[in-house]
């Protein structure tokens, strides 16, 4: 991975990586491993929390391109967004007060 990224971004990408290797291997029915899905992703939402927008764009545009061979999606509005169950939250309160 480039080294010369920032290394919040490049904590998001290994922990999006690890849970994704977790979630991928995972046996179906194996509560245990299904517990270590969860947690990982926990993890890896926290650590998003923690990040400004501009660290949470530049971690999904670098998996993205290091993922896809197709040039990056138009729509990237959401990219900066935090995905933690309270932003999310937080979000679905506003949208719903703004009604
Ligand atoms: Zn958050």
């Amino acid at each position: 991975m480039n080294n010369a990224l920032d290394p919040m971004v490049r904590a998001w990408i290994t922990l999006l990586d690890s849970a994704e290797v977790l979630r991928r291997t995972a046996p179906s029915r194996d509560p245990g491993a299904c517990d270590r899905v969860g947690q990982a992703v926990d993890l890896l939402l926290r650590h998003e929390h923690s990040m400004t927008d501009a660290q949470r764009e530049l971690a999904r545009r670098t998996v993205w391109l290091r993922d896809n061979p197709e040039p990056l999606p138009d729509d990237r509005a959401t990219w900066g967004r935090c995905n933690c169950p309270t932003c999310t939250l937080a979000r679905l309160r506003k949208g719903v007060m703004s009604r």
